[in-house]
Order: structure tokens, then sequence, then C-alpha cells
């Protein structure tokens, strides 16, 4: 996997790397890039999860995720809602860039009226 925002190839590392005191990730894997702080959830087959993100972009999903659920829907019906009213194709959380995750709460928005 390449790092988005270096371009340079992300290590895939243990969860005790990112999270040394969640003791239940340790077993997990993840894509990381050390200088960019940017990482993504791996399977043990080396697939990731999503895309690989920074601070900024993990704080961004945090929050489009937050604003999904306060609609109050199953999650589907809720991301289907969403992408209906942003015009957007398919794309989960996990993909979107922090400034996907802004319009995605701006739609929110707009659903709740
Ligand atoms: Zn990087």
């Amino acid at each position: 996997m390449t790092c988005p925002y270096c371009n340079n190839p992300a290590e895939l590392v243990g969860g005790e790397r990112l999270y040394p005191h969640r003791e239940d990730l340790h077993n997990r894997l993840f894509w990381f890039c050390a200088p960019c702080d940017a990482y993504i959830g791996a399977r043990k087959d080396g697939g990731s999860m999503g895309s690989m993100a920074n601070f900024e972009t993990r704080e961004a999903r945090i929050r489009a995720r937050s604003a999904m659920e306060s609609l109050g829907m199953r999650r589907n019906e809720a991301m289907r809602a969403i992408l209906l009213e942003m015009r957007w194709p398919e794309v989960p959380i996990s993909r979107m860039s922090a400034e996907d995750c802004a319009e995605f709460i701006l739609a929110v928005k707009r659903i709740k009226g």
C-alpha cells in the first residue's frame, strides 16, 4: 500500500504500535505511514479496510459517522439517503477524504432540514 499523502510505501504493523494501551487491538493489522501519522485497518492477507487516513481525515470520518447516526435510520438506509442527496456513487466513509466528509455532513444537515 502506498501512503496517499507522501506516496511512500506504507508498512504493515500490529495494533500495539498504534494503540499501545488498547490490548484488544494488538492482534489487528494496520497499514501505517509514520511520517504522515496515517493509517487504516488491514486484513490478515494485507488487504485494506479503506483508504489510509491522517489525523485530520480520521477525525473527519468520525464526525461523518456520527452525523449519519444522528439521522436515526438504519446504517445502510442512512447511507443511501445521504449519497442520494449528494448525488454521489456508493462510497464508504472509510474511503472518504476530509473534504468528502465535510460535504457528507452538509448533506446530512440538508436532509434534517
Ligand atoms: Zn505518508
